[in-house]
């Protein structure tokens, strides 16, 4: 049996598009591939090599953003949060705000004004006085300005929403199958006719007119992409603290919004709830371009090592200056990678007439899977652009001059 498309990466973004695609023309026949989150054994055997971003449950979401299209790409799949909680049954969405926070008159406070005039956001202004009128327990800095948006922003939990998206998309026909895929190839079928072949760690063998790569970090690795390309962007260490708190401390900041706190390079997810029934507030820095990978090895150990090693110094500091009274009860870290690209925008091509790419979310990807999903599901199933955005800004980018087995 030959699939329409098959999509590779069964992420927050290769789970929104295999949905779209589903819901974009019915009766075609999609099949979605990537693996499981890790089991515990897993995490410990050392053998997991390929690994997602969505292993949480806080992401911030918001409309705003210093970039215009990024903004736009949040606004149009947060208008769509209701819909997926209500067809999936699945809630993962917590609209409890965003505070933008900068000093006054910096570029980036400057270019969130304008995405908010553009997409005509509904947002206010506070200065320090007038922030800490509205959240007593935290403190910024006396020349902080803070752009506030209540509505249609706060935090999503990934897993939820990648649960969602899966299920949305088994119940429209989609075949869901969790296994890695090592490589990617264009054969011709027993009728003379040229398909993709994409075969797994398992050696099953998927058949598919179409593929669509929503790989994430990973996309470099293995042999999915076509002889001798690599595509250009850089994975970049990310790292979080959290620190777990008692439910009556977590309660009495039950109005604590996602915060971003430019000038401190850092952003904050309010209390949460975990699987483990504790609370922890979330703490990230922003990544840095210094902090990359080579290989696959290298990045799984990343992965693996929750970010055990890693300095929390700097981050500790940040916390207990923005919540002076918090009294954790205690703290852990995790580690993850953002796939960055030299043109800050996401890759949505096709490297050819059957294999497209989705990938390089630059540590936005969260908020905006599902609209980016719509994106690449309209150009797979049409096998050219298809979207009401500039291709340009898409375009792939491949890396130049790529030795064997090196990036
Ligand atoms: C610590 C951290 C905090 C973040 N905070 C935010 C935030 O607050 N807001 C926000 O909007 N975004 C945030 N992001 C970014 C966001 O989580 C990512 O952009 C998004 O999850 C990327 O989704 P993706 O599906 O493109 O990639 P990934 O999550 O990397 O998924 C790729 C999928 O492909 C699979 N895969 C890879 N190779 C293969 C293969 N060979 N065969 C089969 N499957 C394969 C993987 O298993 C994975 O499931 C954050 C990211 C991190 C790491």
């Amino acid at each position: 049996m030959v699939y329409d498309v098959c999509v590779v990466g069964a992420g927050m973004v290769g789970s929104a598009a295999a949905k779209w695609l589903c819901k974009l023309q019915q009766d075609t026949k999609i099949c979605l591939i990537g693996p499981l989150e890790p089991t515990e054994k897993e995490w410990n055997d050392g053998r997991r090599e390929v690994f997602a971003s969505h292993y949480d449950e806080g992401r911030v979401t918001r409309e705003l953003d210093a970039d215009y299209t990024w903004g736009l790409l949040g606004k149009r799949s947060i208008q769509r949060y209701k819909e997926i909680e209500e067809e999936s049954g699945i809630k993962f969405y917590n609209e409890v705000g965003c505070a933008f926070i900068d000093t006054k008159g910096n570029q980036n406070m400057q270019k969130f004004k304008e995405t908010a005039r553009k997409l005509a956001i509904q947002h206010e202004i506070f200065n320090c006085k007038t922030f800490q009128e509205k959240f007593p327990y935290l403190r910024v800095n006396h020349d902080s300005e803070c752009i506030w948006t209540a509505k249609r922003a706060g935090h999503i939990s990934p897993r939820k929403l990648v649960a969602a998206q899966q299920k949305i998309a088994s119940s429209l026909g989609c075949d869901v199958i969790h296994e890695v895929v090592t490589t990617v190839s264009e054969v011709t079928s027993q009728d003379g006719d040229t398909v993709m072949r994409v075969s797994s760690e398992s050696g099953r063998m998927i058949f598919a007119r179409r593929v669509l790569l929503c790989t994430g970090a990973f996309t470099n690795f293995h042999s999915i992409l076509p002889k001798d390309r690599k595509l250009d962007f850089n994975m970049c260490k990310t790292f979080v603290v959290k620190a777990e708190l008692s439910e009556q401390d977590a309660m009495k900041m039950s109005d604590m919004p996602s915060m971003l706190l430019d000038n401190k390079n850092c952003y904050v997810l309010p209390p949460i709830k975990y699987p483990d029934g504790k609370y922890y507030l979330k703490l990230g820095l922003w990544f840095s371009l210094d902090n990359q990978f080579d290989d696959i090895q290298g990045a799984a150990e990343w992965f693996r090592s929750h970010g055990k090693n890693y300095d929390t110094s700097k981050t500790l500091d940040v916390l207990r200056e923005l919540v002076p009274d918090i009294r954790p009860l205690g703290l852990t870290t995790d580690s993850c990678i953002a796939s960055v690209t030299p043109t800050g925008q996401l890759f949505c091509d096709m490297l050819n007439p059957r294999l497209g790419v989705l990938i390089g979310m630059n540590g936005l990807g969260a908020k905006c899977s599902n609209e980016i999903g719509r994106m690449g599901a309209s150009m797979i199933s049409k096998g050219s652009w298809n979207y009401d955005l500039n291709s340009d800004l898409f375009k792939v980018q491949c890396k130049k001059n790529v030795l064997h087995g090196k990036l």
